[in-house]
């Protein structure tokens, strides 16, 4: 009876046919349809089941929507997000829908109302979520009107294979059982051909009409930048597009509450997003960027499905997204209006160990390789000289047809690429020597000519390949094996220690037919090599002043007893010879200026700075553009660290804490010398052998810079760096006064 439904009102062709198109322009205001959304209107009238894949932006919604008009009966829409519901109801009644939601943030009295329009036969569209299409109450209702079809929004939602999977999709299996004559529209504006498959499955479609479209969005411009001092980075970019709205996507809550500090101490209008913040706070921010009362979103990837916004003008990934379809996803949420809008990808190599730590955490085999082999997608995307708009298409199997896009880095000629065959040559033919059965570092340490126990074990500094890269950096043969591995050029394998092979397609570049290519490495400093060293050149301030101020750290630091380090970092130094604060709350802006360092050295400085002053009253203090402002630190530590605390203070050595939380002792130092950095006692004696604790204190304090190296090889590794790094905080404690 209800295939029959679906006839009764199609019989006269063209009376359906002057519909469609007076329907569109009358109702909706459209003079035309985009591309596929016709057809899908049509398979809809025709009562078939539809799959379709549109990009954001594609008007997947009027696909359901007209339909839901011109068809008899109830259009039910599951739709994923409460907070949205309201929205979409609210556009579809301001164009004469007549439409409804149905669910948990209403009262009583309101879902009653609907509850009675809906028997009434007066909805065109309801709007619900699939929890509420769990209830008996609620599906017991629906068997009572007439349901003209069902259609579900991000529709991948229910494979375990799409980036974002929810178990309360998949009670959508009952709806063919529940209503077997009434057709079902499934979109979504991601899925490879697997997810695909998988959806169409879950969801028991019946032959439905299959739709693909091109998931190229010829207004997004991609850029790949080398991620050397992230903040820094993406304030210079907030900065460089002002009055422009967009997103900014961070991999930790933590790292997302820095950004947005340091957006909003220099004077961007910034919020930031994470699963962290309460309920309230955080749909307030969502609400508005919404409404453009903020400029930036700094978020991590729970800010999704809630931007109901065309005019983002650029996505950035401050960290490496964990795979192409997450990337391609966030991505897609820049210009739907269909204007020009920015993505950029901030590229570090070191991002990818720690996505892999979280990967080797998954217990399902194949799940935890599926997963392994996306991050490797995603590496290839970053570092491959290969336009970026044709690796995200072929990821959805869509081959792009031009030659040069003229919308991404490498197209537009912006990326610099290496040839680096002979690295990979050295690396490949030792991996061959050695029998295809070493993992990363070794293959390093084997091509780099080191002295390690396990060379000696295995005879492999007696390897043809044993130390012909000696003089290459080791940074670099580190990144050359990751491109190798993330070109298909060597392949890992095993569980708990992978270990790397070569593959067949490296037989040409061994044999020196192929050559092997990369975009070029840029070399990132770690934190703190950063925070004291390599970039401050670059940083302006008056030179003089800094001199002084450098003098005076020095004393300081003699009277005290400590490296000068400790007083303050020359980043430091710098940021106050450029601002030339005047008073205790300026000298509190400046990056390094916290309130017991305030207290400790704050008054020394500002004279310091106010005589310079006097001395060169022309001399105006430094506002250039480039200049950052780092907000005050918080205090509160994230959770992992606190949970160690706990653990610390239940009297638990770092081994055992170490072991019972699943994470290295290197990790745990790392908390601890947090917690010191803090103020928190730390029971040294049990952590460092106290007799180094001197020959550590005075190596350090022999240098200006904040440089562990010099420590490590001194003990010649009878000294671990968390163990240096925590000595390190234990003296600046000291120095402080408070151990
Ligand atoms: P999607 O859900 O596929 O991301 P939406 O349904 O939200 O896309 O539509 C995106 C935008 O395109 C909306 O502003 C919508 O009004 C507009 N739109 C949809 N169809 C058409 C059309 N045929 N002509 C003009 N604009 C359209
Ligand atoms: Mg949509």
């Amino acid at each position: 009876m209800e295939t029959e439904q679906a006839w009764t009102h199609l019989g006269a062709g063209e009376g359906v046919e002057r519909d469609l198109a007076g329907t569109l322009q009358s109702v909706f205001g459209f003079s035309g349809f985009r591309p596929h959304q016709e057809e899908v209107v049509r398979a809809l009238l025709d009562g078939r089941d539809v799959f379709a894949v549109m990009p954001t932006g594609a008007g997947k919604s009027l696909c359901y929507q007209l339909p839901a008009l011109l068809l008899p009966g109830v259009c039910l829409v599951i739709s994923p997000l409460i907070s949205l519901m309201k929205d979409q109801v609210d556009a579809a009644k301001a164009i004469g829908l007549k439409a409804a939601f149905l669910n948990s943030s209403q009262g009583a009295a309101e879902q009653r109302e609907v509850a009675a329009a809906l028997r009434a036969g007066e909805l065109d569209l309801l709007y619900v979520s699939p929890e509420r299409f769990a209830m008996d109450s609620f599906t017991a209702l629906l068997g009572s009107v007439r349901l003209g079809f069902v259609a579900i929004d991000e529709a991948h939602c229910i494979s375990e294979w799409g980036h974002d999977f929810r178990p309360d999709y998949l009670q959508l299996a009952q709806i063919v059982k529940l209503f077997p004559s009434c057709p079902i529209a499934a979109f979504t504006a991601t899925a490879t051909r697997r997810v695909a498959r998988d959806i169409i499955g879950k969801l028991g479609l019946r032959s439905p009409y299959e739709l693909r479209a091109s998931f190229n969005r010829p207004n997004l411009f991609y850029q790949v930048l080398p991620k050397t001092d992230p903040d820094r980075q993406l304030l210079a970019f907030v900065r460089s597009r002002p009055g422009q709205q967009g997103i900014i996507y961070r991999m930790t809550r933590r790292s997302v509450e820095e950004t947005a500090a340091v957006l909003c101490a220099n004077g961007i209008r910034a919020l930031p997003y994470h699963a962290g913040l309460e309920d309230k706070v955080r749909s307030a921010h969502q609400e508005a960027f919404n409404r453009d009362e903020t400029d930036v979103v700094v978020a991590t990837i729970a800010f999704g499905m809630g931007i109901d916004k065309s005019n983002v003008r650029y996505v950035v990934h401050g960290d490496l997204p964990k795979n192409i379809e997450s990337y391609y996803q966030e991505t897609g949420r820049a210009g739907r209006d269909g204007d020009p809008a920015h993505c950029l990808l901030l590229f570090g190599y070191g991002d990818a160990p720690r996505i892999t730590y979280f990967i080797e955490q998954i217990t399902d085999h194949t799940a935890r390789r599926h997963a392994q082999n996306c991050l490797q997608d995603m590496v290839r995307f970053g570092s491959a000289h290969v336009c970026r708009r044709k690796q995200l298409l072929a990821y959805f199997n869509e081959q792009y047809p031009e030659e040069n896009c003229g919308t991404c880095d490498v197209c537009a000629g912006d990326a610099e690429e290496v040839d680096a065959t002979v690295e990979a040559q050295m690396l490949l033919s030792a991996m061959v020597r050695t029998g295809n059965r070493f993992g990363a570092n070794h293959i390093l340490d084997v091509v780099a000519g080191a002295n390690t126990q396990k060379i000696r074990q295995f005879g492999h500094d007696q390897l043809k390949t044993y130390g012909v890269g000696s003089g290459k950096s080791k940074r670099y043969l580190q990144r050359v094996l990751q491109n190798l591995e993330s070109q298909g050029f060597v392949q890992r394998s095993g569980d708990r220690y992978p270990v790397l092979g070569v593959t067949r397609r490296s037989g040409a570049v061994l044999g020196g037919e192929k050559r092997f290519r990369m975009i070029k490495p840029v070399e990132t400093a770690a934190v703190w090599e950063s925070r004291s060293g390599a970039d401050e050149a670059a940083a302006p301030c008056h030179m003089p002043l800094f001199e002084a101020l450098r003098v005076l750290r020095k004393q300081i630091a003699a009277q005290q007893g400590v490296p000068p380090f400790v007083v303050f970092s020359d980043r430091t130094l710098r940021e106050m010879s450029a601002s030339m604060p005047s008073n205790a709350t300026e000298m509190q802006c400046v990056g390094g200026v916290g309130a017991h360092k305030m207290a400790q050295y704050g008054d020394a400085f500002l004279d310091a700075i106010r005589g310079f002053r006097q001395e060169h009253p022309a001399l105006e203090p430094l506002v250039v553009e480039d200049y950052v402002v780092l907000p005050p630190k918080r205090s509160s530590r994230s959770g992992t660290v606190l949970e160690t605390r706990a653990l610390l203070e239940q009297g638990l050595g770092v081994e055992a804490i170490a072991t019972q939380r699943g994470l290295t002792a290197e990790t745990i130092m790392g908390h601890i010398e947090k917690l010191a950095a803090d103020g928190c006692a730390v029971d040294i004696d049990s952590l460092v052998d106290t007799k180094k604790l001197e020959p550590i204190a005075a190596i350090l304090r022999e240098q200006e810079r904040d440089d562990l190296k010099p420590v490590f090889e001194h003990f010649g590794g009878g000294v671990s760096y968390g163990q240096i790094r925590l000595a390190r905080a234990w003296l600046r404690l000291r120095a402080a006064g408070a151990a």
